[in-house]
């Protein structure tokens, strides 16, 4: 008698929290450099180069932070776009995953750098309660033009990803996942259990050599999560 092979058996969740990073991570853009690009090359470059120092390492996050938003001034029709950019660039995979992690009981979060009212109804198309989006608020002029940012915010900072997910006090272990120093710095703060480097659409060469995995696909998230039982 002929019987259907059995399915690998998987454990239950290895992670109680997911933390993932949004530019570069969730979405394939960059939201900063996104907007710069609307502004002369001269700025759109300049950004860029502050944006990939930030990134890998080289400069410290909150040298660079207000300098590129004083830099572009992105206006609330802007933002209203880059929303529409996010959604268009959403990780291949990446709403089945969270999903799947979402079934299992894994508390899934965003924590970002970028502009809290871009990442936000981008990550709502992803099924992410508000609460669970962290980003930094940008204000606006009645006329809609740039007015600032939220300079008490610990995500415009070195350390800032780990300060916050320290203050969320969520499950762990913790799987911390992105492209750039900040998420990596939740790992090396103490905050995460595991940093998976996702090189999915830019790989840091600084960050992949310190990170615990390299992955290049949402579905490389799965077997982490749940390992198969041998
Ligand atoms: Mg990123």
């Amino acid at each position: 008698m002929n019987s259907a092979p059995t399915p690998p058996l998987t454990s239950p969740a290895a992670f109680g929290t997911v933390v993932f990073d949004i530019d570069s991570t969730l979405s394939g853009i960059e939201g900063i450099d996104w907007l710069a690009a609307r502004r002369s090359s001269e700025v759109a470059h300049a950004v860029l180069d502050l944006t990939a120092r930030a990134m890998d390492g080289s400069l410290a996050v909150e040298n660079v932070y207000a300098r590129r938003l004083a830099l572009i001034r992105p206006s609330h029709y802007e933002l209203d776009a880059l929303i529409h950019a996010y959604v268009a660039n959403t990780a291949p995979g990446a709403l089945a995953l969270l999903d799947q992690l979402r079934r299992a009981g894994v508390a899934v979060i965003a924590v970002s750098g970028g502009l809290r009212e871009a990442c936000m109804p981008f990550c709502a198309t992803l099924g992410f309660a508000a609460a669970d989006v962290h980003a930094v608020s940008i204000r606006f002029s009645a006329d809609g033009s740039y007015e600032g940012f939220d300079e008490a915010s610990p995500l415009t900072r070195k350390n800032g990803k780990p300060e916050l997910v320290r203050a969320l006090a969520v499950p762990r272990p913790l799987l911390a996942i992105g492209d750039g120093i900040t998420d990596l710095e939740i790992k090396t703060a103490g905050e995460a259990d595991l940093f998976a480097a996702y090189a999915g659409f830019i790989r840091r060469p600084a960050i992949c050599a310190q990170a615990d995995r390299t992955i290049t696909s949402m579905a490389d998230v799965l077997p982490l999560v749940f390992p198969v039982i041998k």
